[in-house]
């Protein structure tokens, strides 16, 4: 695997110039931070990163876990880096002094998980995941809860869990079945199926905390009879000692890539004894989850962007050194090859996947940024953050994952016949990526959330702060003569978006809703373009602003870089949204007429 698999230069790019994230250390919630401590957290990443997890990449793919005896058997690794994340603060670090945190901004937290999914995405989403469970005990669970499993989970020693799929409610979470009886005694009765639930048992730990929905007896169908329970794998009793909860490991699954995270089937109450813990009100626990998959959504599109980054690092390094043909002018047989690289076809390639790594990056922080904002402002100011964010969360889920496939597939391609083969790691790679569009809800399911829901919610509140934000943008970038095409074509495609827009939720007023959402996928590939090109035309500005001192150098390079990729992504990527304008626009219904019978031959 290649030495270097993310840029740190680009990340502090990000942070620091485009993001000026040390702005937030202006609120007193972030004033004992500073660049320097932000700085020796990615340093800290890093090093972690290439002592724990680098090493294992590829032995924890061909090493997968198994099911043995009642449990499920990880790589060793996974305990070590679950202790080291633990010790290092790693689970809690964005979490409140008050819970034992350390107050970080989400910014730079994301940066380091970035770093760490890049180094090695099966072992990155351990913490990950017990940070997300945790937050949900923060967030609504009972100081009981807090004592009774903050210590364990932070220190990396109990695995935590979202426990939602059943077998007939993926997609559809309103048909989940797992059932929660009360009892006299402070606990539920549960009984129930869970499928597919990542690190939902393993060795690596000592215990399980899952956080599950389920449905108290005779609650009200669909959604709102949802509630949200605290169910360990082993609870503690009276004596705080240790004792099965009869949470049973029923399967797991082997799955085409990210091999070194199980995902689990559970059996929940076979001997009648599974006991639940509500956590917050009945009722309530699809909206307590949607605020810890709101913060899985942007890992997810993180966790894509970071193996996208590791992809093409490998690439890089392998067109540098792969002689292969001559210059397309060169027609004398006699002259020495040249490293692959030197190709116009290649360097399409590279750029491809630069142009999409490093938006999608800046999308996320975007997104991570508002976040952070929400956290310290207060009225007007906030609201906006927080419709941003609800706006934009599908996109930053969906854009990245959708696209870091193309990108490691472009990777791969870079390599030829050796791409495909396990002497590298683009293979591993293309397998890993394949799921970002699955979990955390399918592209589908995010299209119709973003259009069905996002665009429309509060009379299109939402959807118009957007367009001020883009349009904001395109004013800072008016200033500067030599974004004036990109600025332009910007502009052009917010005219698009809008003409799509009204085109589509003019469907909904006249209540044909099938016609208003059967597209609605290619609405949030259209949508993804865009906002991914405004977040170059963002980054534009900050390049801009550093070319006009007298760079040499390596900082030359990185920023000359950069703005290729910049100009790549307007000329390559921006005018796709004609053809999906021109698809939307028409809106032929085919797919709603197309019926089951006809797709036999
Ligand atoms: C590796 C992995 C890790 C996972 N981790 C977890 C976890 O930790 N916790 C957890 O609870 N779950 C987890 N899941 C489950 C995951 O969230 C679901 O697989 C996902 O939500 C899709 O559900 P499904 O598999 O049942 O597919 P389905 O819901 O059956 O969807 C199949 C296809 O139909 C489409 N579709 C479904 N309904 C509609 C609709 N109404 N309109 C349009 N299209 C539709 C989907 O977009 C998809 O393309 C994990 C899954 C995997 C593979």
């Amino acid at each position: 695997m290649a030495e270097t698999f993310i840029s740190e230069r680009n990340l502090k790019f990000l942070l620091y110039e485009v993001f000026t994230i040390t702005d937030l250390t202006g609120y007193p919630y972030y004033e004992d931070h500073s660049q320097e401590v932000f700085d020796m957290v990615l340093d800290a990443a890093m090093k972690l990163s290439k002592d724990l997890l680098l090493p294992v990449f590829e032995e924890m793919d061909k090493n997968q876990p198994e099911f043995v005896d009642g449990q499920i058997k990880v790589h060793p690794r996974v305990g070590e880096f679950m202790r080291a994340a633990g010790e290092g603060g790693w689970i809690n670090a964005n979490y409140s002094y008050d819970a034992g945190g350390q107050q970080l901004p989400l910014t730079v937290t994301l940066a380091a998980h970035f770093i760490f999914s890049a180094a090695n995405y099966s072992a990155s989403v351990y913490p990950l995941l017990t940070s997300g469970a945790a937050r949900l005990i923060e967030s609504f669970g009972t100081e009981e809860m807090k004592e009774k499993y903050f210590a364990r989970m932070f220190s990396g020693e109990w695995q935590g869990t979202m426990a939602m799929t059943e077998p007939q409610a993926g997609s559809s979470l309103s048909d989940i079945t797992t059932l929660a009886e009360p009892t006299d005694n402070g606990y539920y009765n549960m009984k129930g199926q869970k499928i597919f639930i990542s690190a939902a048992d393993h060795d690596g730990v000592d215990n399980v905390i899952h956080l599950m929905l389920a449905k108290i007896k005779d609650a009200p169908p669909g959604v709102r009879g949802i509630s949200l329970f605290v169910v360990p794998k082993q609870r503690i009793d009276e004596n705080g000692k240790l004792e099965f909860n009869d949470v049973h490991v029923s399967g797991i699954y082997h799955k085409l890539g990210y091999r070194g995270s199980p995902i689990v089937q559970l059996s929940l109450g076979d001997n009648g004894d599974c006991r639940g813990y509500l956590v917050g009100e009945p009722h309530k626990g699809l909206t307590y989850m949607f605020q810890l998959m709101n913060e899985a959504r942007i890992d997810v599109g993180l966790g894509a962007a970071a193996i996208a980054s590791a992809a093409y690092y490998a690439a890089l390094e392998y067109t540098r050194v792969r002689p292969q043909g001559r210059r397309l002018t060169d027609k004398d047989p006699t002259l020495p090859q040249v490293p692959i690289i030197e190709h116009a076809d290649v360097k399409r390639m590279l750029l491809f996947q630069r142009s999409i790594i490093e938006g999608s990056l800046s999308l996320l922080f975007q997104c991570s940024q508002y976040a952070d904002y929400e956290k310290v402002l207060t009225g007007e100011e906030r609201k906006r953050y927080s419709l941003l964010l609800d706006l934009l969360t599908p996109v930053a889920k969906s854009y990245p994952s959708e696209m870091a496939i193309l990108s490691v597939s472009q990777g791969l391609q870079c390599l030829g016949g050796y791409g495909y083969c396990d002497e590298f790691p683009l293979e591993q790679y293309y397998r890993d990526v394949r799921i970002h569009p699955i979990h955390e809800g399918t592209t589908g399911i995010h299209g119709i959330t973003l259009l069905g829901r996002n665009i429309t919610m509060q009379k299109g509140r939402a959807y118009k702060v957007y367009l001020e934000e883009v349009h904001k943008t395109i004013q800072s970038a008016g200033e500067y003569p030599a974004l004036q095409s990109q600025t332009r074509e910007l502009g052009e495609a917010l005219d698009v978006l809008n003409d799509v827009t009204q085109h589509l939720v003019g469907f909904a007023q006249e209540g044909k809703v099938g016609l208003f959402l059967a597209d609605s996928t290619l609405y949030l590939e259209l949508f993804g373009i865009i906002c991914v090109a405004w977040q170059w035309l963002k980054q534009a500005i900050t390049i801009r602003k550093a070319l006009e001192h007298n760079l040499s150098g390596a900082e030359a390079d990185f920023y000359n870089g950069k703005n290729y990729a910049f100009r790549y992504f307007f000329d390559y990527e921006l005018p796709k949204i004609s053809g999906l304008a021109k698809t939307l626009k028409k809106s032929s219904g085919i797919t709603l007429a197309m019926t089951d019978h006809l797709f036999t031959d």
